[in-house]
């Protein structure tokens, strides 16, 4: 890759206790790129996205953003500098209709001029379809694929710089997947140079990934191009045997 790094960690652990939830990660997220981060249930994936934006304390290792050191930075100042984090299970503003959960994401972040707002609520409506007939619907009566439409356009709304997504297939029926992986698909098109870091179990996210790294037991194994993980890396990533 030729694109400038957006995001490295260096020797990221973290632990629960004496529990190590994460060990020793080193991994570049580069502009405009999809990172697959690929593992198993309990695999560390969602700690270290929580790890990215402190939201939970790292044992040792350092995080630069755009050669900034963040690794202690308080996770309303990453969202600000455009370090946006979709957790996993979809957290919409329940009583909230989808217009006004994407109006809150663009004010809170602080990321989009007013007088952008209600253009980028537009461009998230092109994305996604199906909300802009919901755009009135409070979002707790919504799908969960629903949801999980308006928690990405949450995130589109604050323009991230890094995206980081957890797990957006997990419980979404198959139709909604298919419509999440779309937009996964061709958001080079519709974000500019935005970098998605994008945690899944499932080998669903290699087909929008550019590169993919697999973690397994909190320790990265493979990293490179999704095109070269093949089943055999990935087994040994579930399984734990080689
Ligand atoms: P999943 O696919 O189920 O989300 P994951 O790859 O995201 O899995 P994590 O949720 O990051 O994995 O969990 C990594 C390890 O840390 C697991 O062993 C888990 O039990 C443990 N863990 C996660 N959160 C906590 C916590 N708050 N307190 C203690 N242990 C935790």
């Amino acid at each position: 890759l030729t694109s400038d790094p957006v995001l490295s960690l260096e020797d990221v652990s973290i632990s629960y206790g004496h529990v190590s939830a994460v060990t020793g990660v080193t991994l570049t997220l580069y502009a405009g790129e999809t990172l697959a981060l690929i593992g198993p249930n309990g695999a560390g994936k969602s700690t270290l996205l929580r790890g990215i934006t402190n939201q939970t304390r790292k044992s040792n290792g350092k995080i630069r953003f755009g050669g900034r050191d963040i690794s202690s930075t308080p996770p309303h100042r990453l969202t600000r500098a455009g370090i946006i984090h979709v957790p996993e299970g979809r957290q919409v503003v329940a009583p909230l209709t989808v217009r006004e959960n994407l109006q809150l994401a663009a004010r809170a972040s602080r990321r989009c001029p007013r007088r952008e707002i209600e253009a980028s609520i537009d461009r998230v409506y092109d994305l996604f379809a199906p909300l802009a007939r919901l755009r009135d619907t409070p979002s707790g009566l919504l799908s969960g694929g629903e949801q999980q439409m308006v928690a990405i356009g949450r995130a589109l709304m604050a323009r991230p710089v890094v995206l980081l997504l957890d797990e957006p297939s997990m419980g979404l029926a198959p139709v909604m997947v298919e419509v999440i992986y779309e937009f996964l698909g061709v958001h080079r098109d519709a974000l500019g140079g935005t970098a998605i870091l994008l945690a899944e179990q499932s080998r669903i996210a290699l087909d929008v990934a550019d590169r993919a790294a697999v973690l397994s037991c909190g320790q990265l194994g493979f990293v490179g191009p999704s095109s070269d993980l093949n089943e055999s890396l990935l087994t040994t990533a579930y399984l734990g045997t080689s």
